[in-house]
């Protein structure tokens, strides 16, 4: 089952990148080991989260996502897309690979890595679901990661969600 990524939920297919469940899996990893070693901020951090909620095992069934649909916030829109810029790049020098029990197939991960960056940095606010972030909020039990300092997982090192550890589930 291929899991399709898109920028905008209205963009034609031709503009979805689509990646079969192995590669989501590595893709989630490489990009959950960047995003936890660079967040710094309460949004950056709930932006690892979001992603971390992704877990094709524990998640929400078929992981493909838009990226207009994370849960972005309007004043600090702009920080966070460099830091989504600056995780893809994290995640194409190979940060915290040396973490996973398994060599990632790097000439397979940068085309996607590639995709993700150029959607990030073509994301502009008008794209962006302005009730994203409230409403994924609002649907969190108060056991939440994201509401309770953000944990992480002792082994991985990355930001847990309700799932677990993304790279332990997988
Ligand atoms: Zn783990």
């Amino acid at each position: 089952m291929p899991n399709y990524f898109s920028i905008r939920r209205s963009d034609p297919p031709e503009e979805r990148i689509s990646i079969s469940d192995r590669g989501t899996d590595a893709l989630m990893n490489i990009l959950l080991l960047a995003a936890s070693e660079l967040a710094e901020t309460e949004s950056q951090k709930r932006m690892t989260v979001w992603l971390a909620e992704h877990d094709r095992k524990r998640g929400r069934g078929t992981m493909g996502f838009c990226i207009a649909e994370m849960p972005w916030a309007a004043e600090s829109f702009a920080a966070d897309k460099r830091f989504l810029v600056a995780v893809t790049d994290a995640a194409s020098q190979q940060t915290g690979w040396e973490k996973l029990d398994y060599r990632p197939n790097s000439d397979a991960l940068m085309p996607m890595l590639r995709w993700f960056r150029k959607a990030f940095f073509r994301l502009q606010p008008a794209d962006v679901n302005p009730h994203a972030l409230e409403s994924w909020l609002a649907d969190m039990e108060p056991d939440d990661p994201a509401l309770n300092g953000y944990p992480r997982c002792p082994r991985h090192g990355i930001y847990l969600s309700w799932c677990g550890c993304q790279i332990c589930n997988s």
